[in-house]
């Protein structure tokens, strides 16, 4: 008796494969010219194939818990997310980088209520969103608020490292901070002249850098990035 995981390998075999073999194929037969590179949170309700409709080899794609860019401090760790960050602005030469946080991210509220001991390597990650917690109780309105911080953060992080702000400045490149509210099904993009998540059926774009200061409503500026 196939198990529930193998049926489904079968039917992508079966029913999707057909299709779009063709697709496939060709971006066997020409590789993969992917223009976007997608850095989203690993959390299972944010699909960023569902999101930007995008079909087989269009997003080069890197996850992580919280959607976290690691500072570029030429550490010359094992660093995954920094790795993809350079192989697709250097080699792919994506033309944008989008950064999407989401509603609910347990990264945030875990940032805030502390992971358990035993995760080392969750607790030194979550590090990367000290800056933008706030120094309230993590109310639904201070997550929300923080899980977009988080986003800008990250976007101020990209512009460090060195191709990404050669590439931005160059107008070659473009950053998109998104908040995915998966209750709303809708993606509030940031807006660098407003200083504001705007949801995407007001915005008139998604979103492009290199960004100045993040000022929020109540004055208070993120970073000095
Ligand atoms: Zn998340």
């Amino acid at each position: 008796m196939p198990d529930d995981l193998l049926l489904r390998l079968r039917n992508f075999h079966s029913d999707y494969f057909p299709l779009h073999q063709q697709r496939f194929q060709d971006l066997v037969a020409q590789g993969q010219h992917p223009k976007t590179l997608f850095i989203g949170c690993s959390d299972s309700r944010l699909v960023p194939y569902l999101l930007t409709g995008a079909a087989p080899g269009e997003l080069f794609l890197v996850r992580n818990v919280g959607a976290f860019v690691p500072p570029y401090d030429q550490s010359h760790g094992l660093h995954g997310t920094m790795a993809a960050i350079e192989f697709a602005v250097l080699s792919l030469k994506v033309e944008r980088i989008i950064v999407c946080g989401h509603s609910h991210c347990g990264a945030i509220r875990t940032a805030y209520e502390g992971a358990p001991d035993e995760a080392v390597a969750l607790k030194a990650w979550l590090k990367l969103a000290d800056e933008a917690l706030l120094p309230v109780q993590p109310s639904p309105e201070a997550l929300r608020r923080t899980e977009q911080r988080a986003v800008v953060l990250q976007l101020e992080r990209l512009m460090d490292y060195p191709m990404v702000r050669r590439a931005a400045e160059a107008g070659q490149l473009s950053l998109h901070g998104w908040h995915y509210v998966i209750e709303e099904g809708e993606v509030h993009v940031f807006d660098a002249e407003q200083g504001a998540f705007v949801p995407a059926s007001l915005a008139s774009h998604s979103g492009t850098g290199p960004y100045p200061p993040y000022v929020e409503h109540d004055g208070q500026i993120l970073s000095d990035g």
